[in-house]
């Protein structure tokens, strides 16, 4: 095993659920197969995802067999951590601000988390990190990173994979892909797993694609990694109503063109203000920004909720001047900026 996964967890077995009917049938070569639908909800769901994962292959051509599923990108992320992560010489590198959620994984294992501080520019010291990685089991890299927005480019990234060791695992986060992929440089992460390297690209349907409560989220991984997870996780991880809406997601390219747009303008919209009042904004590439309000953020964010305006206050997310927006709909931008003139008038 390559991989610095637990021992328990190399030893452990799947578990084998009932044959769905569906798979069955393709089997035996039948082509009047009914798709899973609202129509059975009554019938536990595909364990194997077979359709969704044969979908997320052909959309970003990828083996449909380096594709796990979860109930969330968080359940996958939460996953990769038991897998991993075992007793107190056991660690995971993570930046520092990054995503909250990576905070917990090491807890219940008895484990410990490696943050490593981002730049002077809110980007990931890829450099710092390859350095802590020598001594941890898995790495956390979220790309774009939240809360900053920032994004790694490719060159960075393979200086970064080269010098990590091999059996340490790099997860690169990409839940915000769709918002960065058209950017010059951001990187073509699929090759990694493609060329068989170190890597899980994890994605997920709840931030562009507008699903972030039917709880799907996917990731491409080396064998040896799909194997295992597919034996950690629970069989019917991911619903059937969660598979179908996300097979009907990836196939509506028009919205989620015109999310993206929306999002460019409204992100646009916000940083151009910023400047014209006064204030910095860190360059995001995700569909949020962060604005360096330069105070404490507690009252200034307190005081757009009492007009309405829900913004997270940077400091319990490691930015100590900075309040996160997240880019809304046209009038939802146009709210939010009309309160932040008042409130800072
Ligand atoms: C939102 C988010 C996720 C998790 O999203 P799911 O809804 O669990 O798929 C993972 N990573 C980052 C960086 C996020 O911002």
């Amino acid at each position: 095993m390559p991989y610095r996964l637990r021992p328990n967890v190399q030893k452990m077995r799947a578990y084998t659920p009932g044959r769905p009917i569906d798979e069955v049938k393709r089997e035996l070569g039948l082509t009047d197969v009914i798709k899973l639908a609202a129509g059975s909800m009554n019938i536990y769901p595909d364990a194997s995802g077979h359709d969704l994962k044969a979908a997320l292959g052909s959309k970003f051509d990828m083996d449909p067999a380096s594709v796990v599923l979860g109930n969330g990108s968080d359940e996958i992320l939460n996953v990769l951590g038991l897998m991993f992560l075992g007793g107190p010489d056991d660690a995971f590198v993570m930046g520092h601000p990054s995503f909250l959620r990576y905070g917990p994984t090491p807890i219940l294992p008895g484990s410990k988390s490696v943050r490593v501080q981002v730049d002077g520019e809110w980007r990931h010291d890829l450099t710092a990190m390859a350095a802590e990685a020598r001594g941890a089991n898995l790495v956390f890299l979220d790309n774009p990173n939240n809360p900053t927005g920032t994004i790694v480019k490719q060159s960075a990234l393979d200086e970064f994979l080269d010098a990590v060791p091999d059996d340490v695992l790099v997860v690169l986060d990409e839940a915000y892909y769709e918002f960065a992929c058209d950017e010059p440089g951001y990187p073509d992460s699929l090759q990694y797993v493609r060329d068989g390297r170190s890597v899980v690209v994890t994605r997920t349907f709840s931030k562009s694609y507008g699903l972030a409560g039917i709880r799907v989220g996917y990731a491409f991984a080396p064998p040896e990694i799909v194997d295992a997870y597919d034996r950690v996780r629970e069989p019917f991880n991911v619903n059937a109503l969660a598979q179908v809406a996300a097979i009907a997601a990836l196939g509506d390219d028009e919205h989620l063109k015109s999310t993206i747009a929306m999002n460019r303008e409204g992100l646009g919209r916000i940083r151009q203000k910023m400047e014209e009042l006064g204030f910095s904004t860190v360059e995001s590439f995700a569909n949020f920004v962060c604005i360096d309000v330069q105070r404490p953020p507690e009252e200034l964010s307190d005081a757009l909720l009492r007009q309405g305006v829900i913004v997270r206050p940077g400091h319990v997310l490691g930015m100590p001047t900075h309040i996160r927006v997240t880019i809304g709909t046209p009038d939802e931008v146009a709210r939010f900026l009309e309160a932040f003139e008042s409130v800072t008038a």
